[in-house]
């Protein structure tokens, strides 16, 4: 086969339409492209071989310390850099002006560059349209609380963006060594004196507080790290989870019509986020470990076995709505629909709440006295 030397084009003849000769764009839901022009839809061949190799996974300290010529595969791609937020996103060749889909802010596309970064090793395309995507919008804005008055009717997303988004994956197999102490509940009768002077007994709880050490054991599978900083982190983390039995082997194909994010969470860096997140696991491990009605970790050590790691995209829909000339971010699942983003509140409404919860107490105590 042809190597492909430009990278703005995927092999040319790959997203032609065998009807009309028009560029295909990837149409969510289906593993075919659509040609806008006349409608045909042109499935994509996803081999076996192909398969197997997408769930393949690297061994993380060769990789790192380029041991055994451990490699990841590279592809080439044009990437453009906002100016305003620092995302970096693939350019197609054909855009002539293009927005960033995290700001807003119009991309100065001279400035395009190439880059040549590990390439994914499998992708879950968009299940999920636009439409479904703007409904989703709609629907979780519904639910929201404190909203002021007229958000609900006012907001409306702007040009929304399917973008494939990085992701690295980790898997490793852990051994924590802690320190700590139990603490164990038990009863005990004490003796005091009430208001009229006579001497009364009660029952009290206290915790007898016993050293402890050990050894737990956890085998992490697939932990997902957002390899970009670009994105507000803890709504695209609120999106988790994602059905990961979906990913197909990456093929550029699932790409055309839609955007991709260049990674600037490197896959070392990518290992640091990786623990925190698997932490509080560990945490929750050892605390069962030491048993009892109290745990306290003095010091805990972890060695993570085993490290591989793998390079994935998942579709998220991008997008804003503004609210009294303020704007407000949020991001759309591809796969699932689930909404999470940044919001106005309306500081009156939770005032009236608290007032109208007070006024109940006080009408409670009032009426039961
Ligand atoms: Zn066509
Ligand atoms: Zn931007």
């Amino acid at each position: 086969m042809e190597e492909n030397k430009n990278p703005d084009i995927i092999n040319k003849h790959d997203i032609t339409c065998i009807n009309c000769a028009g560029n295909l764009e990837f149409k969510p839901g289906t593993t075919s492209m659509e040609c806008p022009y006349c409608g045909t839809m042109n499935k994509i061949k996803i081999d076996d071989k192909k398969r197997k190799e997408a769930l393949r996974e690297i061994d993380f300290l060769k990789f790192i310390s380029n041991e055994d010529n451990v490699e990841a595969p590279k592809e080439e791609n044009k990437y453009v850099k906002c100016q305003a937020c620092g995302a970096e996103t693939s350019v197609d060749a054909k855009v002539i002006s293009s927005e960033c889909p995290y700001c807003g802010t119009n991309l100065v596309l001279e400035k395009s560059q190439i880059k040549s970064l590990i390439t994914p090793a499998a992708l879950v395309p968009f299940d999920i349209d636009k439409d479904v995507a703007i409904e989703s919008f709609h629907k979780w804005m519904k639910k929201l609380w404190f909203l002021p008055g007229k958000t609900k009717q006012y907001a409306r997303p702007n040009k929304m963006q399917g973008i494939y988004t990085p992701y690295w994956t980790y898997d490793t197999n852990t051994v924590t060594q802690y320190r700590g102490r139990r603490g164990d509940d038990y009863q005990t009768t004490e003796t005091y004196t009430d208001s009229d002077g006579e001497t009364q007994t009660r029952t009290v709880t206290e915790t007898s507080w016993t050293s402890v050490s050990g050894t737990v054991y956890l085998s992490f599978d697939d932990v997902l790290v957002v390899a970009s900083d670009a994105l507000p982190q803890k709504h695209v983390y609120a999106l988790n989870p994602w059905d990961l039995n979906k990913l197909i082997p990456y093929d550029k194909k699932f790409l055309s019509g839609f955007k991709s994010e260049s990674y600037d969470v490197d896959v070392k860096d990518g290992f640091e986020k990786a623990k925190n997140i698997m932490d509080d696991d560990i945490v929750s491990a050892i605390k069962r470990d030491i048993g009892g009605d109290h745990q306290t970790i003095s010091s805990k050590n972890v060695d993570y076995n085993d490290i591989t790691f793998k390079h994935v995209l998942l579709p998220l829909w991008l997008s804003s709505y503004k609210y009294k000339d303020k704007v407000y971010r949020f991001v759309v699942n591809g796969q699932n629909g689930k909404v999470k983003g940044e919001r106005p509140v309306s500081v009156l409404k939770i005032i009236l709440l608290v007032l109208f919860i007070a006024a109940i107490i006080a009408a409670i105590v009032f009426f039961t006295r």
